[in-house]
């Protein structure tokens, strides 16, 4: 529930803030194209209407065909008047819907040309004006070889040619309105992407989390289990008071301070894998150093032969004639692991016991310590399991001796090691333990 509301809060923010920075880049994009298509727009209608304006002063004479074709080819409508009449071209085409603002720009455009010809102008400006609607270019036209005297003398009389054109920019609205619909549903789709991948991203940053907290849960209920059962033999010897009872106390005094010893290792093994960086042998950390991984093992077989012999089982060691690479390992977590392997495969072969110590580079870049027996061996559906916490097989339940914990330890230090620990069947019987560890030190 917990984590299912932290999925579900993490996955509203990771979206809102992905969501936010796609849509003010969205927008910024958004703004930076229509300015770019309205600034074209303006380049493109003032240089149209500059070449018509050209045009029509070349014109030896006025045709319908001319304008008509001018109009067609740019999709403009043109509005002509001869000395402040309206030519009969403008009826040709269907302009009624502009006719009104064509004659109220025309009448502007008067007014502002009187305006400059009484300030002293001697010529009469273009006008050009735009908005998203309509962009329009109004003028005189001067047809013939006119001087300024002459073109000031007609200008005050009204006489001569006025062009205005109306460009409806009904292309450019709709493609402003396209891009910002497609931009909108595109917004869309990326949003429930978005917001999809932050689902998927976040439950799968919980997850080690989530599994982390059901292994404690598990780790604590299974200790709990474990403690009760010599706590309860304690009380109960310590009230009925039977022959021996101090040698029950203490047996079970002394089971119990294993099994908070084996709770204390994994504990710190836990604590090694999020404080890997810092040696610190007293908080339980690692100290790693470089060692020879033949010798060592030489060494381990020599300490612990005679140990073997006396619970009456074998111990071999087979060494590789190939060079073995030094390892980057903590070299009391690597004694101990090799010592859980070892206790186990005395405790799980009978009378006639032999254990192999050996050793490869198989798969290469890595090291292999091998400890297999001959004994009762593990069936193939248990061999993922041993690895849990407080897990055994059947066959050890009877056992007081064990906790289930051994093998938990080994993997946490091979895998604080960055190994890997495995268990195959030995060819004829038996167990066999491999633990890889990278070739290359690990700093
Ligand atoms: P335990 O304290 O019970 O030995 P471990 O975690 O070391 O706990 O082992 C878990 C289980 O794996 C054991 O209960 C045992 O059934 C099985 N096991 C471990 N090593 C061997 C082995 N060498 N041969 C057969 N079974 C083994």
């Amino acid at each position: 529930m917990l984590f299912r509301r932290l999925h579900l809060q993490l996955t509203a923010l990771c979206a809102l803030i992905t969501i936010s920075i796609l849509a003010v880049f969205t927008i910024l994009y958004l703004s930076v194209s229509e300015h770019s298509l309205r600034n074209n727009l303006i380049l493109t209608f003032r240089h149209d209407f500059d070449t018509l304006v050209n045009s029509l002063e070349q014109q030896p004479m006025l045709t319908h065909q001319f304008l008509l074709r001018m109009e067609q080819t740019n999709d403009y409508m043109i509005f002509l008047w001869d000395n402040e009449k309206p030519l009969t071209f403008n009826r040709i085409r269907s302009h009624e819907p502009y006719a009104g603002i064509a004659q109220s720009i025309y009448d502007n455009y008067l007014e502002e040309t009187a305006a400059a010809i009484s300030a002293g102008s001697t010529s009469a400006s273009m006008l050009l004006s735009h908005d998203d609607r309509m962009s329009s270019g109004i003028g005189y036209i001067y047809t013939g070889q006119m001087n300024a005297a002459e073109k000031i003398l007609a200008l005050q009389r009204n006489e001569g040619l006025v062009l205005l054109v109306i460009s409806p920019n009904t292309d450019f609205h709709s493609r402003i309105l396209q891009q910002r619909i497609l931009f909108l549903l595109l917004s869309l789709a990326g949003g429930l992407l978005l917001t999809l991948s932050a689902w998927l991203f976040t439950g799968r940053m919980l997850r080690p989390l989530q599994e982390n907290q059901e292994r404690q849960l598990a780790f604590i209920s299974g200790a709990s289990h474990e403690l009760r059962t010599p706590l309860a033999v304690i009380v109960s010897a310590a009230e009925a008071r039977p022959p021996h009872f101090e040698e029950t106390i203490k047996a079970e005094a002394l089971r119990m301070g294993r099994l908070v010893e084996e709770l204390l290792t994994l504990s710190r093994l836990d604590r090694s894998r999020f404080y890997e960086k810092q040696p610190d042998k007293s908080a339980g950390l690692l100290c790693r150093e470089s060692i020879e991984p033949d010798t060592f093992l030489m060494n381990f077989y020599e300490q612990t032969e005679h140990y073997v012999s006396a619970c009456g089982k074998k111990l071999k060691l087979e060494l590789p004639n190939e060079t073995i690479p030094p390892i980057c390992a903590d070299r009391d977590k690597l004694y101990q692991l090799l010592e859980i392997l070892l206790q186990n495969a005395i405790a799980y072969t009978g009378e006639d016991g032999v254990i192999t110590l050996s050793m490869d580079c198989n798969p290469p870049g890595y090291v292999c310590f091998q400890i297999s027996d001959n004994g009762i061996g593990i069936p193939d559906s248990e061999k993922d399991k041993i690895f849990e916490r407080f897990y055994r097989v059947d066959s050890a339940h009877h056992s007081r001796e064990h906790f289930g914990l051994g093998l938990s330890i080994a993997k946490e230090i091979v895998e604080i090691h960055r190994g890997r620990l495995r268990v195959t069947d030995t060819p004829g019987g038996g167990a066999a333990f491999l633990c890889s560890f990278p070739a290359r030190p690990v700093v």
